[in-house]
């Protein structure tokens, strides 16, 4: 596909703020980008019930090419297919400089469809990969913000060159709007995310920048050559192949991660998850999205009854001022949390109250004032609090002098949380103890049997979400994973405490009242295994408190020990205290395949991982499940729809389940 726009003028530049910005006009949007994609023709004729079409770009600037996408894609695509729209930014914008955008080029009678949504999502200016899922989950923006060559490579299967054949998320055409911005390590990255017939346009300067096109693959076409700065055409692997050098080709990096078989069998949109806590109902959530039949198997009738099931539970971040991933992967889902809950908080689902983490020593105060000089450009996530600001913010004295606040958390309700998540035409829920799993190779299924051995549901794709329920299976039980007891306290609401309007957070955690109750936590008791509510872990839940500032001391004042309510349950850890998500290895074939690994843990070796067809796994959420679970969601849900992802490889990998086989013949553990 190629098409000759003549005569047409440069698009308009400007400066918004900081970071110089590119604006479209809607028939710059169509002259330079839609047509010489032939968006409208490719749209109109998508065919497939739940079909996704991937559009890059490479400068997101202020949205414009976007926003004119997706409301042509709202007009001529059919309402069932789902639009992804992944673009990059190394400078980003933030929200208040993208509204003065839009209040500077769009009149307000001429704003698209999509704006209001867009500002409302739109993240933090936090460098990395953000998800947002807007038109009531028809289209999905991927925003890269940061090095764009660096975050596609990132966000791409990570394939190697010799292994093209594997199946992989792909974009179905390119914006290249700022031709300064493709150098060869972008079109590099470009090119790992195409396949043939990937359509491009692209503003180009000079002719260098066709010559580097062409180099990674996209070949503009020869006959009809654009003017004016013009290219567009189509990728060609084999061109790619031909002419990428060695010295662009990844070094000794290890395919343990692709899960080429299970990817290369496509199964049928049919799916069954196990367990209906959070993990497993975001996760069928995701997938019915999708346009998947999904059957969620637990032994309560109702959701969110073990882990899921706190009257309260709070949506809480674990900042550092390290680039760890701990704290990397922990900010990610914090901020796809909070664009996840907001529909449920606006529907009345607890409140987004926002989050005041309190300092409980200098140490930790310290830390937090420079956390929050470095993210001071993203004040509408995360702000410092010093002194009276506390109390105005939280509603209560405090003792501590300053704290951090982040305004769009809160808490929520889990258990109406989950049944709400699994209210979906495409999800049914089947009360049932599992007991085994099995897969049939004729029918290509997996079922859960009972302990007579009865089928109580099956599917070509199986989810494990059942916490550390999953090291009852032959298949799971590897994962080192621990049951840990937790015991949050109830406090009936009192003249001291009517007035708190935030969570309030430190050593533990207090909730605006709910129902004329505060809940408060947590104990963490690794060697406990009962769920008996115990007076002395409702003691450990205040002094957590008093520890973290004093003057909270005051909320219990009227009341004693013997009259607190509360609930135990389990969690489900790991020693990294990340979560496990992803595919789940065949651990023999796999221990073989990267035995090398045991004498040498710098071993280059090609093989790619050996996994369990269509088995994949949601589980290890910690403390912090109703953060980390929509995040590890829509993560897992990509992975079984072959979506492109809405994290780093960096991040996947330190949450994917084959992470500890890996580490373990490293150290020659196993
Ligand atoms: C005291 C306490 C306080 C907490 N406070 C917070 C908080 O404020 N914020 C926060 O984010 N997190 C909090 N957490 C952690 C959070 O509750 C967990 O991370 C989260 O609930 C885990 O969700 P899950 O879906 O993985 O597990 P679960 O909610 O435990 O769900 C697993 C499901 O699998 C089912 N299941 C298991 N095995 C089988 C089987 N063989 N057959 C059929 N069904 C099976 C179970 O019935 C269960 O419903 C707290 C935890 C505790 C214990």
């Amino acid at each position: 596909m190629s098409r000759r726009i003549s005569g047409a003028k440069r698009p308009q530049m400007d400066r918004i703020g900081a970071p110089a910005d590119q604006y479209f006009s809607h028939t710059d949007s169509l002259k330079w980008f839609i047509q010489p994609n032939d968006l409208e023709c490719r749209w109109s004729n998508l065919r497939i019930q739940s079909a996704l079409f991937t559009l890059g770009e490479t400068h997101f600037g202020c949205g414009s090419n976007f926003l004119h996408s997706a409301a042509l894609w709202q007009a001529s695509a059919p309402s069932s297919a789902r639009l992804h729209y992944v673009a990059a930014h190394p400078a980003p914008l933030t929200r208040i400089e993208l509204r003065l955008a839009a209040a500077r080029y769009l009149g307000a009678n001429q704003s698209p469809p999509l704006l209001a949504e867009l500002l409302a999502h739109y993240p933090a200016t936090v460098k990395g990969v953000h998800r947002l899922v807007l038109g009531n989950g028809t289209i999905n923006l991927t925003l890269l913000f940061g090095d764009a060559a660096e975050l596609f490579e990132q966000i791409a299967l990570g394939a190697a060159p010799q292994q093209q054949e594997t199946p992989a998320p792909r974009v179905d055409a390119w914006f290249m709007p700022c031709s300064a911005h493709i150098g060869e390590g972008l079109g590099v990255s470009a090119a790992a995310l195409s396949s043939n017939g990937t359509s491009f346009a692209a503003l180009s300067q000079c002719n260098a920048t066709a010559e580097q096109l062409a180099a990674c693959g996209f070949l503009s076409a020869t006959t009809n050559q654009p003017a004016d700065g013009m290219l567009c055409g189509q990728y060609t692997a084999a061109a790619a192949l031909a002419a990428t050098s060695s010295a662009t080709r990844p070094a000794r990096q290890l395919y343990w991660h692709i899960n080429r078989q299970a990817a290369a069998l496509n199964p049928p949109q049919q799916a069954l998850v196990l367990g209906a806590g959070i993990a497993g109902c975001c996760t069928a959530r995701a997938l019915a999205t999708r346009g998947y039949e999904v059957t969620v198997v637990d032994r309560h009738p109702t959701a969110g009854s073990e882990g899921s099931g706190n009257r309260q539970a709070i949506v809480y971040p674990k900042l550092s001022l390290r680039d760890e991933l701990l704290p990397r992967i922990n900010l990610a889902a914090m901020l796809f949390a909070s664009r996840y809950y907001r529909p449920f908080w606006e529907a009345g689902f607890g409140a987004q109250c926002g989050v005041l983490v309190l300092p409980h020593n200098e140490k930790v105060a310290a830390e937090q004032r420079q956390i929050s000089a470095r993210l001071k450009a993203s004040e509408n996530w995360v702000r410092l609090l010093q002194g009276r600001q506390l109390t105005a913010i939280s509603g209560l004295q405090h003792t501590a002098e300053c704290g951090l606040f982040f305004p769009q958390l809160g808490w929520l309700p889990p258990v109406d949380l989950c049944g709400e998540l699994l209210r979906h035409p495409k999800i049914q829920l089947l009360r049932g103890q599992a007991e085994r799993l099995v897969y049939c190779d004729a029918n290509k299924r997996w079922s859960f049997l009972d302990g007579a051995d009865k089928t109580i549901a099956e599917a070509p794709i199986a989810v494990v979400a059942s916490a550390f329920g999953c090291r009852q299976f032959a298949q799971t039980e590897f994962l080192p994973v621990a049951k840990v007891r937790g015991q949050i306290s109830h406090l009936a609401v009192n003249s001291e405490s009517q007035s708190l309007r935030t969570v309030l957070c430190g050593k533990g955690y207090f909730t605006p009242a709910s129902g004329g109750q505060h809940s408060f936590g947590a104990t963490y008791n690794p060697d406990l295994d009962c769920s008996d509510v115990r007076q002395r872990d409702h003691r450990e839940n205040i002094r957590q408190l008093i520890d973290t500032d004093a003057q909270l001391g005051k909320l219990f004042a009227a009341s004693e020990i013997a009259e607190l309510d509360g609930r135990a349950n389990f969690r489900c850890t790991t020693k990294d205290y990340l979560p496990i998500v992803g595919g789940v290895p065949d651990v023999e074939p796999m221990s073989r395949d990267f035995a090398a690994l045991r004498h040498d843990a710098r071993s280059s070796i090609s093989a790619t991982g050996s996994y369990l067809p269509n088995l994949y796994i949601h589980c290890g959420l910690g403390s912090r499940g109703l953060g980390y679970a929509p995040l590890a969601a829509e993560l897992l849900a990509c992975e079984i729809a072959n979506e492109l992802p809405p994290l780093e490889r960096t991040l996947r990998l330190a949450m994917h389940p084959a992470r500890f086989l890996i580490r373990d013949l490293k150290r020659r553990q196993r």
